[in-house]
């Protein structure tokens, strides 16, 4: 059988490595904004396909018989896009979706819908903001910083962004995070206010801890509205689901 993973997560990449070792025949597909992804077994092709119905094409024309978009939570689009591409398709479509974090006691979170909102609300908490919301939606503190010079950021992303911000540095960097790490850098820093979204997962998840314990609150961009469909929360429950559908 062939399967189609649509990637740009570890998720993604853990996924492939164990289909492989199946075997199964995999193409991970990748959106191609990082420089340097992370190595993946199995077939790569990069960029994208054209909307929904681009995407219909490159199923049929390919002939997979899964798709299984294991793509960021935060990624809306292309779920959305995979989806419809499926449906229309009559093409067999499992979402592997981690769940997001949940705040508990001695978070101090600031539930945002968008990069925009989260950096509306920054003024009020902080002036020494640490963003870890990724380079791609940068420009909403660009013009942030514009109109508050008072505002510092510490900006972690993998590649480094296309917009220089006023009064920042920048960090590249790839998780997974220790607690010990982030800690440290929280302090080194004097962090009063981080903003992340709620990504869910392990890699990234010492920053929320270290927050807690130095009582940092945190702007969360909350995920978008994702499809209703078949949904797995990690690997291992995406392989048991393949071998029910798909005798091997
Ligand atoms: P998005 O808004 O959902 O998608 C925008 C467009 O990018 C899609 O319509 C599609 O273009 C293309 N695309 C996205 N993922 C693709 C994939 N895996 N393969 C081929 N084309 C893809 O996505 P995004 O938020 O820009 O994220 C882009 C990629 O980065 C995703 O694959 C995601 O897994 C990864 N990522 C995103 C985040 C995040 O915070 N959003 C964080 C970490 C990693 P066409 O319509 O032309 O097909």
């Amino acid at each position: 059988m062939k399967v189609l993973i649509l990637g740009g997560t570890g998720d993604a990449v853990k996924l492939a490595a164990k289909l492989v070792s199946i075997p199964v025949e995999v193409i991970t597909s990748l959106a191609g904004r990082t420089r340097k992804p992370l190595a993946l077994e199995g077939n790569v092709r990069t960029g994208g396909f054209g909307g929904s119905e681009g995407l219909a094409n490159y199923l049929k024309e390919l002939k997979i018989d899964l798709l299984i978009d294991a793509t960021h939570p935060c990624a809306g689009q292309i779920s959305w896009n995979a989806a419809i591409a499926c449906t229309n398709t009559k093409i067999p479509h499992l979402m592997l979706l981690r769940p997001e974090w949940q705040k508990v006691e001695g978070d101090r979170w600031i539930e945002v819908e968008s990069v925009e909102v989260s950096a509306q609300v920054l003024p009020k908490l902080g002036q020494r903001v640490f963003i870890t919301s990724g380079r791609q939606q940068l420009e909403p503190f660009f013009n942030l910083a514009l109109t508050n010079p008072e505002i510092w950021f510490l900006i972690r992303c993998i590649d480094p962004p296309d917009l220089e911000i006023p009064n920042s540095k920048v960090i590249l960097d790839r998780g997974a995070f220790s607690l010990e790490g982030e800690r440290q850098l929280l302090k080194d820093y004097q962090i009063d206010v981080i903003v992340s979204k709620n990504s869910g997962g392990d890699a990234t998840f010492a920053k929320i801890i270290a927050a807690r314990e130095l009582n940092i609150p945190i702007v969360m961009i909350k995920r978008p509205q994702m499809p209703v469909c078949e949904q797995v929360i990690n690997v291992e429950e995406a392989i048991a689901w393949l071998k029910l559908h798909f005798a091997t």
